[in-house]
């Protein structure tokens, strides 16, 4: 095929998205995906389980895009109509696929439930579409292809649909569409606020050539810049890996690494590069920190595990914080974190500990200590720190607020001594 820009439509199905019971992932995920072939999607559209619903959904992104992916509605009850559907729209009659038939089999056998008719009609498909094999459920994906458009059917369940486009329809749009490739370049930034950003790269950002776009991410009072360049031309790596080198000098001071990385990935990094450990102590942000942590593949070489002390009861007895420091400062002030910290510190026998408390809301403000009082205490081997910060958001965006802010202090400390 020629090396025309090529463009994804994706369709997600299912009531619960439109009521917002189930987010849609999906799309983001196959977009994501998509991007990394250099496939554009141009439309996402989310259409409930009906009929005529999803076949103008069809229509309409047959209109725009060459290749259309749809999720949802695969399930063997009666509100899941996809599949019917799809056979009327491509004028084609239900047979079983005999693979998928084996399929339904061996995954009921293994499961050892007793088998129904309706769940082998899973194994039913219209005869005029390329069977998709579910190597991770009963659903069977669909391939149709109509006035030079292609149409793939997946399931809706997440982990189903990334096998299918993991293991078949990735690559076969990638034999199917000569395309041309999309590159990212992404830096992260702290502790400075977007427009603050844009003023001071405006500059860059005007002479950026056609090919390659900035785009301003902000999330948690960190910012993530990112170029994209596209187009055929050689050269093209080197171009946009000139033009990064630029942008990264414009903000080494609050540049936190140049890689599309998270904050606990880049602390983490560091200390795993320099065998370190760390600890934690939560209270306001409840192991949220931790999970964080836990949440990184081999992250075991690191950190050593946390308490989460709400209580001043467990501040005392689980950390060793004096009942005088609470009573004389409280449990959201410099003293305790700090003693939070070397308590954690102590207890794990970690080079770092990093302690939260603070006051995330609605409740339990004071005009002394407002919503949104926040302490951050960090312990190292000879030196200690504390910051105080301010959010004035709800209860979960606090907590996120808190983690992120304390990580970006934690990564201060542990870099420069
Ligand atoms: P279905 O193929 O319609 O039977 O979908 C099965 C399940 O997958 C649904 O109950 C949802 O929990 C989930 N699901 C469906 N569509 C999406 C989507 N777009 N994003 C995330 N999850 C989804
Ligand atoms: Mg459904």
């Amino acid at each position: 095929m020629s090396q025309q820009k090529t463009e994804a439509s994706i369709i997600t199905i299912g009531d619960e998205l439109l009521i917002g019971q189930t987010i849609d992932t999906n799309s983001a995920w196959m977009a994501q995906e998509l991007n990394k072939i250099g496939i554009w999607v141009q439309r996402r559209v989310a259409v409930g389980d009906r009929w005529d619903d999803i076949w103008k959904a069809l229509d309409e992104e047959a209109a725009h895009s060459r290749i259309i992916l749809i999720t949802g509605g695969l399930g063997p009850t009666a509100d899941d109509i996809t599949k019917p559907l799809l056979c009327q729209y491509f004028g084609g009659k239900m047979v079983t696929d005999p693979q998928a038939e084996a399929n339904v089999r061996h995954i009921f056998e293994m499961l050892k439930r007793p088998m129904i008719d309706r769940n082998l009609r899973q194994a039913d498909v219209p005869d005029v579409c390329t069977v998709i094999q579910n190597r991770r459920g009963t659903a069977p994906g669909m391939w149709f292809e109509k006035n030079e458009r292609i149409f793939v059917s997946m399931p809706g369940v997440p982990h189903e649909m990334k096998g299918m486009m993991t293991n078949d329809v990735i690559p076969n749009l990638l034999e199917r569409f000569d395309v041309s490739p999309v590159l990212h370049r992404t830096l992260l930034t702290a502790g400075i606020g977007e427009s603050f950003l844009a003023e001071r790269i405006s500059e860059f950002e005007d002479m950026l050539p056609k090919n390659i776009k900035l785009a301003y991410l902000p999330s948690y009072g960190m910012v993530k810049l990112r170029l994209t360049a596209t187009g055929d031309r050689p050269g093209l790596e080197a171009e946009l890996e000139a033009e990064f080198d630029m942008l990264k000098q414009q903000v080494t001071d609050v540049m936190v690494v140049d890689a599309d990385k998270t904050l606990p990935q880049v602390v983490a990094e560091i200390l795993l590069q320099r065998r370190q450990t760390l600890a934690t102590a939560e209270s306001c942000t409840g192991g949220y920190i931790a999970h964080l942590f836990t949440s990184i593949p081999g992250i075991s070489e690191c950190f050593q595990g946390g308490i989460i002390s709400y209580s001043n009861a467990m501040k005392e007895s689980q950390l060793g914080v004096r009942a005088e420091t609470l009573k004389a400062h409280g449990a959201v002030s410099r003293e305790t974190v700090l003693e939070m910290a070397r308590g954690a510190r102590l207890a794990a026998g970690s080079d770092f500990a990093i302690a939260t408390s603070g006051i995330m809301g609605p409740g339990g403000g004071s005009t002394e200590k407002p919503v949104g009082t926040v302490w951050v205490g960090l312990a190292g081997q000879d030196r200690e720190s504390a910051s105080q910060f301010h959010f004035r958001f709800d209860r979960m965006r606090n907590i996120e607020l808190t983690a992120m802010h304390g990580l970006n202090a934690l990564r201060k400390f542990i870099r420069y001594p």
